[in-house]
């Protein structure tokens, strides 16, 4: 069933009273609610405050990067999917194994923003301040680039290396950890796009809008920053 917006807010006023309409965090509300009645992707929360991952990563970059950069891949990316009535996508992972399946004056805006939206979704998820390895993750780390030293080396040339806009990753792929680069907000679950497919485990985002304010130019502070933040949780959870 799809509710209009303007049915669903009218009914909401009756329930919640007016003045509570006027608040940011209720329209908010009434806009998560409607996405989830239109199957709609969703900017989830982050999780932690701005300013959780200072000195590293400043509060304003983490404020414009998902209030603004975040928000305007979902927001496009629903803009999209709304103009495909042949969407029957199970979720962004399908759609991102299946851009082939779009049309084809869509799938640049298709590719693009969802892309952004997984890639920022996944990225936020890796971010947290005093995490360590667990023995696990050194022991797999281990197998594949010698050692923790060795592979946070090879990472960080591969972010330095990386042209202009785009990603580095650490991946799984056929049972083997692999560092690779995507551009633009390509990913390595783009089938029939990008060539290096595999499972991420761990994403950093390259493009200046995620250092520039605090870092300007100096790509190679943020990105050495970027281990003092890495979630080593996390990765041991997608290690599996
Ligand atoms: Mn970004």
């Amino acid at each position: 069933m799809k509710l209009s917006r303007k049915s669903f807010v009218k009914s909401a006023a009756l329930l919640a009273g007016a003045t509570l309409l006027n608040s940011e965090k209720t329209e908010a509300k009434i806009n998560n609610v409607l996405a989830q009645l239109n199957n709609d992707f969703m900017l989830m929360p982050l999780g932690y405050s701005f300013d959780a991952l200072e000195p590293f990563i400043d509060k304003q970059t983490m404020e414009i990067h998902y209030t603004k950069h975040h928000n305007a891949y979902v927001t496009k990316l629903n803009e999209a999917k709304a103009k495909i009535t042949s969407w029957k996508f199970k979720n962004i992972e399908d759609v991102l194994g299946n851009l082939n399946a779009v049309p084809n004056d869509l799938k640049a805006a298709v590719r693009n923003n969802a892309g952004g939206h997984y890639n920022h979704t996944l990225f936020w998820s890796l971010l947290k301040t005093n995490t360590q390895p667990s023995e696990k993750t050194l022991k797999a780390i281990g197998e594949n680039f010698e050692n923790l030293e060795n592979f946070k080396q090879q990472f960080s040339k591969a972010a330095m290396g990386t042209f202009g806009s785009g990603w580095v990753w650490l991946i799984r792929q056929d049972g083997k950890l692999k560092i690779v680069s995507t551009p633009n907000q390509d990913n390595p679950l783009m089938k029939g796009i990008v060539k290096d497919l595999g499972t991420p485990i761990i994403a950093l985002d390259v493009w200046e809008h995620a250092y520039y304010l605090k870092y300007q130019n100096k790509r190679a502070d943020y990105v050495a920053a970027f281990w003092s933040v890495l979630n080593w949780d996390k990765v041991g959870e997608l290690l599996g």
